[in-house]
């Protein structure tokens, strides 16, 4: 790799080409993130390692996806266009769980929405086609990644097809992109047309004739009118994400086929700590004159590691990142928080030292041969596999290092935690309660219903409990008042306004206050999503409830919240309805009205909600 002075941003204009002396690109990146030059941020993640590997690389931020001016303006680059919808699905970031839009964008200067369109990978690509007529386009991020194959899609309610059909592409790059889009650009650098590039692990692409050998999902005409289709192409997808399980997927779309090859290999450790190596400025492109929330919100963090072995139905990291955890090493992790330490506006404090869950840092398989032969989606559930090794030697040495390097004051750790795997990292947790933590401790059991839980690929209430009870004794012993606080996920598949209600007892038997509730949103390539829109689960065909209505939601989310007065009425509604009226002085205490008697929520529930005051009573007691 040839160095670099750490030094300028990418370009982003002709003038800064001209700086550095260039009258040609060899790629362009479209990112629908503002340009913040930080390893957080996948472009300017990509576009540095390009350059460190010799390639002249430019990045257009959020650019008007109508005019393809901009683009032209840099001039056709020489090997392809890079597109990425930006660190969220790019319907994530624009509408809520209700489908509402949201009026902001963390990733946009002053936050503001709409500077980037719904369906940013599509809109992007056909952007760059307009601009450069003929230039091989890639597509990756997390958007592309998860929608590579045909896929419920929550904001149109149907089936979309493979995102390569409707982008055009010409290929998907899908996972942990670094080593993979660096062998495409050397291919292509080599003279090899992209239309060639059909084989290379972690990629996707469209051909028109497919090997008999290659193992076919059903079709997107098949499971767009089938659900049980659906599942059986979700299966399917599904040993992709297990490394000892995965094959070459083809899956029709009318005449022509997406052909998905097997997941690209883990990135090494090593690799890792060189990518985060990499010059960084760590701060926005000086062109911006207003704050990009999501940069603040990261300024100060590190990231210790990537992947996730949870396997947790509602989430898709491990569709995304992988399921090995792969740890950077603590001397690259220390150099990066010794360079923060240099910067001009730090003060002393680490935000959050973590990555996808924060105590899987230095933790994995201990047994190679067992993961080669492994078909498990989670290294945790329904039990800690007896090969993981959990040990928290690295994890809780590195927090002494951090909170002891030289110019840091403090260090926390605001990542999520697995408290099952806690459980066993008494070191780790010592280090956590006595330095790492605020006052509270955020854990995600995400539910306390053992059904509810197993549809989540969750540890159950027992697990969770015994987890309290430990904490409670260790923050006694360690002489800390540290407080809880639970995070639930509303209507997940499986979870009935009955199974809410347990829930709501169990909070207040357990003397548990939620502060936010999570709803849940059906993204795309996860597990809860494939039962959300075919009622059934993929692995055993069993039917499951889903809560789509969206009064049963709000009733869901209300009982999560029954300690707050304004959410009294629709507490009362939700016991009504699902005939448990019993449980009311319990949640509400006394002096209860009668709920009301039809299903739909009357105006003071609405009012209720919206205006707190109006309705303030006493909260029941915890
Ligand atoms: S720890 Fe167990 S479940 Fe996880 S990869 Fe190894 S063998 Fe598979």
């Amino acid at each position: 790799m040839s160095a670099i002075a750490p030094i300028s941003f990418i370009p982003t204009c002709r003038a800064e080409m001209t700086a550095r002396g260039w009258q040609e690109l060899d790629v362009l990146f479209i990112s629908g993130d503002a340009y913040v030059d930080h390893p957080a941020f996948g472009v300017p993640l990509l576009a540095r390692w390009l350059e460190a590997h010799g390639y002249r690389v430019a990045i257009i931020a959020q650019p008007d996806w109508n005019n393809p001016e901009p683009l032209k303006a840099l001039g056709r680059p020489r090997l392809c266009a890079c597109v990425g919808a930006g660190a969220m699905d790019s319907m994530v970031n624009h509408y809520t769980a209700a489908k509402k839009v949201r009026n902001d964008d963390a990733y946009t200067p002053g936050g503001r929405a709409g500077l980037r369109p719904d369906r940013a990978t599509i809109a992007y690509t056909g952007l760059v086609k307009r601009a450069f007529k003929g230039l091989p386009v890639i597509i990756g991020g997390i958007e592309a990644s998860l929608r590579r194959l045909a896929h419920y899609d929550y904001w149109d309610n149907k089936v979309r097809r493979s995102i390569l059909v409707d982008s055009k592409a010409d290929l998907l790059i899908y996972g942990m992109a670094e080593n993979v889009l660096l062998e495409v650009v050397q291919r292509l650098d080599s003279g090899e047309c992209v239309k060639g590039i059909s084989d290379l692990r972690g990629t996707a692409c469209q051909v028109s004739a497919i090997e008999k050998d290659i193992e076919r999902v059903p079709s997107f005409e098949q499971v767009a009118a089938d659900p049980m289709a659906y599942n059986e192409a979700f299966r399917l997808a599904q040993k992709q994400n297990t490394p000892s399980m995965a094959k070459t997927l083809a899956q029709g779309h009318a005449k022509r086929f997406v052909v998905v090859n097997p997941p690209a290999p883990t990135l090494t450790a090593e690799e890792i700590d060189r990518i985060y190596a990499l010059p960084f400025r760590r701060e926005p492109h000086p062109s911006y004159t207003e704050t990009i929330p999501a940069y603040e919100q990261i300024r100060w963090s590190i990231t210790t590691h990537r992947g996730c072995y949870g396997g947790c139905s509602f989430c898709a990291i491990a569709a995304h990142q992988g399921k090995d955890v792969v740890s950077r090493s603590s001397g690259s992790i220390l150099k990066e928080i010794q360079a923060l330490t240099h910067t001009s506006h730090f003060r002393g404090t680490i935000s959050d030292l973590g990555g996808p869950t924060a105590n899987m840092y230095g933790t994995g398989c201990g047994d190679p041969a067992a993961r080669r032969k492994c078909k498990r989606p989670s290294c945790l559930w329904p039990e800690i596999c007896p090969h993981l090794e959990t040990s928290d030697r690295r994890g809780s040495r590195l927090l002494r290092q951090a909170r002891t390097t030289d110019g840091v004051k403090h260090v926390f750790v605001a990542s999520g935690l697995r408290t099952d795997l806690l459980e066993r990292q008494q070191a780790y947790f010592s280090e956590l309660i006595l330095h790492h933590t605020g006052g509270l401790l955020k854990v995600a059991p995400e539910t306390t219903v053992n059904t509810v839980a197993r549809i989540m690929h969750k540890p159950g209430p027992e697990s969770f409990l015994k987890f309290l009870r430990w904490f409670w004794k260790e923050n006694k012993q360690l002489g800390r008042k540290r407080g809880v606080v639970p995070y639930l996920i509303a209507g997940h598949p499986g979870c009935t306004i009955s199974d809410m209600v347990d829930v709501a007892l169990f909070l207040r038997e357990h003397r548990l206050r939620v502060e936010q509730v999570q709803e849940f949103t059906p993204t795309p390539g996860s597990l809860a999503t494939c039962i959300y829109h075919t009622g059934r689960h993929p692995m055993t065909d069993d039917p499951i409830h889903v809560p789509r209505d969206p009064e049963e939601r709000q009733l869901q989310k209300a009982l999560l919240l029954y300690h707050q007065p304004q959410m009294r009425n629709l507490v009362r509604k939700a016991l009504q309805r699902c005939h448990r009226m019993e449980e009311t002085g319990k949640l509400l205490g006394q002096g209860i009205k009668p709920p009301k008697t039809d299903n739909k929520l009357g105006a003071s529930d609405r009012n209720a909600t919206k205006h707190p005051r109006r309705t303030r009573k006493k909260p029941g007691r915890h």
